[in-house]
């Protein structure tokens, strides 16, 4: 039995069989082929792309059903890629001028490709580079004939193990067989963990040496919950699973109860309970587990699954989507948090020396004014429709978001006269996000008409721990005393400059955090959908005076370590169904 610990990414717990997925970048060798024999290389060429076309389609249909429009356009782009001439072309040229085979001329003409688009300064472009991968591997397997085709006859139980998984491997597993996944690498807001989450299914990731220890059917467990997983569990291990498996099915079933029950402490204090999105067909989950609107919408996902940049209108019409299925709810619109993390997928990518620090977020967008013009504008339509508000990402400095002010300002003169209209009133506001913003809460108290406190960054740039780098993850943590004291300093600062502060990042959704953050004051929060009862559940169970007392207990202990100890028991009392049966906490 081994246990390896992780980042839990993707809620549930899991018994289930190792599929491992060997994603290795494998080197094609270069075989020549007689000149009589080259007709057939055509044809098996052309038999591979048909194969993947076909494949691609169904998928998309597929993921548009589950899913929507957005995430499904991942496979339009594949689809698009591999039906234009520029692409296989060539492909067909390198078979009859080097006499190679389709296998051989299909490799190094996608490895000449991925240099061209990761030289390319364009971001959008260099994005893009994991999804030509990924299709270079749809080919190759067709035409080679990969592990990975084995998928098509899983068993029950699979649950995928990777080093990691591309966007359209995630969304493209089929759901009533894969149970999990697990992969070596990755952090909270890789494309895996969003999709997984999206897809509601458990997944852990930064495992770093899990695809190494696992083989083909083994017995693991996902524990989606605390980020850990167990190979060749014992039999008391796997009991003690399934107990808390069958628990959880329970108290599933009770919290769904929940979802119509008012957010209000025993003490008569509602408190907001929003979702986190990144598709607008999230929004159903949303509305079942009784959401009260949309605190941040991340809208850098219809730049990660779009070909191209996208227009006015296709920003414009994923608002409007929301806005109806909101039915008067708010819709929190952040715009786009691009860079760092959110374009860096692409493993060969040519990266910033330090893409955390860099041209990301806020700083990004006063870079690209036009991109970000366009957005306001189609956010600034949408307010029409319905309570819209704009958020700014990683805001650090006063002048930032006055220049983002002042281009909002712009974008409503242009709008005026062209007679469309909009929300004059619109409320503008910014993450808290970085220990600037935190510590100059009151400034920008004057600046703005709303917080959202985004502890994923917060925890960051505190601690200076890389939020996806697997090998510092047991650094990163919201608990630690100085995150805690930068939330209370932002919420008072809030507080008395009258403007409504709410906390977007990953603490406000989970249980052990709840009753410090109504202490530390805040009264509205914004999770993952699927978590929104079990949060309720803490909330419905306590009274303001006593998440008080904890907040100041918490105050006083100098460790992350104590404080998660701490939160956790007071945490377990109050929802033990939330902690029973786990065998990966000792
Ligand atoms: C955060 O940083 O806490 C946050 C909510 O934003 P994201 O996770 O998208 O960076
Ligand atoms: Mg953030």
């Amino acid at each position: 039995m081994e246990v390896i610990q992780g980042i839990p990414v993707s809620p549930g717990v899991v018994i289930g069989t190792v599929f491992v997925v060997d994603d290795a970048r494998r080197r094609i060798p270069r075989r020549t082929v007689s000149a009589s024999l080259l007709t057939r290389e055509h044809e098996r060429l052309d038999e591979a792309i048909t194969a993947s076309v076909s494949e691609l389609v169904k998928l998309r249909e597929e993921t548009e059903s589950q899913l929507g429009h957005e995430p499904a356009k991942i496979f339009a782009f594949h689809i698009g890629m591999l039906s234009d001439r520029t692409l296989t072309g060539p492909i067909h040229a390198a078979i009859d001028k080097h006499k190679v085979t389709a296998e051989y001329a299909v490799w190094s003409e996608f490895q000449s490709l991925v240099r061209r688009f990761s030289k390319m300064g364009d971001s959008a472009f260099r994005t893009k580079v994991d999804d030509i991968w990924d299709l270079e591997r749809r080919v190759l397997r067709h035409l080679i004939g990969e592990h990975m085709g084995k998928l098509a006859s899983l068993k029950d139980d699979a649950i995928i193990i990777a080093r990691d998984l591309t966007p359209s491997q995630t969304a493209g597993f089929d759901r009533s067989k894969v149970v999990a996944f697990a992969t070596d690498a990755g952090g909270l807001t890789s494309h895996t963990a969003i999709v997984a989450r999206a897809l509601g299914i458990p997944a852990v990731v930064g495992l770093e040496v899990l695809t190494g220890h696992a083989v083909d059917g083994q017995i693991i467990i996902v524990d989606g919950d605390r980020g850990a997983i167990i190979l060749d569990p014992d039999e008391a291990t796997l009991e003690r699973h399934r107990g808390y498996i069958r628990s959880n099915r329970a108290f599933r079933l009770l919290l769904d109860q929940l979802d119509k029950e008012e957010s209000v402490t025993t003490d008569g204090v509602h408190i907001g309970l929003l979702g986190n999105i990144e598709f607008p067909s999230e929004i159903d989950t949303l509305l079942r587990h009784g959401g009260e609107g949309v605190g941040l919408f991340r809208t850098e996902f219809l730049y990660l699954t779009n070909h191209d940049e996208p227009s006015e209108d296709n920003h414009f019409g994923a608002y409007k989507a929301c806005i109806e299925s909101l039915q008067g709810r708010p819709l929190t619109i952040r715009t786009m948090d691009l860079g760092s993390d959110k374009q860096t997928q692409g493993q060969f990518e040519i990266a910033e020396r330090n893409p955390a620090l860099g041209c990301r977020s806020i700083r990004y967008c006063l870079q690209n004014l036009d991109m970000f013009r366009l957005q306001l504008r189609a956010i600034l339509r949408a307010s029409a429709l319905g309570p819209v508000k704009v958020m700014f990402p990683l805001v650090t400095n006063t002048l930032e978001i006055r220049q983002a002010k002042m281009i909002v300002h712009d974008v409503m003169e242009d709008l005026e006269e062209e007679q469309i209209p909009f929300d004059r009133g619109i409320p503008i506001g910014m993450m808290v996000e970085a220990p600037s913003a935190a510590v100059m809460a009151a400034t920008f108290a004057r600046e703005v008409d709303f917080f959202s406190i985004g502890t994923n960054d917060l925890v960051q740039y505190t601690l200076a721990v890389d939020r996806i780098n697997e090998r510092v993850a047991s650094l990163y943590s919201a608990a630690h005393p100085a995150v805690i004291r930068l939330i209370k300093e932002t919420v008072r600062a809030a507080r008395r400059h009258k403007v409504p502060v709410s906390l977007c990042g990953e603490a406000a959704g989970n249980t052990m955090y709840t009753m410090l953050l109504l202490g530390l004051g805040l009264r509205s929060l914004s999770m993952t959908p699927s978590v929104i009862s079990e949060v309720k559940r803490v909330i419905r169970s306590v009274d303001i005076t006593t998440c008080e007392r904890l907040a100041r207990k918490v105050g006083s202990f100098d460790s992350e370590r104590q404080i998660s100890a701490y939160m956790r028991e007071k945490t377990k009392a109050i929802i033990p169904e939330a902690f029973d049966g786990r065998s990966v906490e000792s």
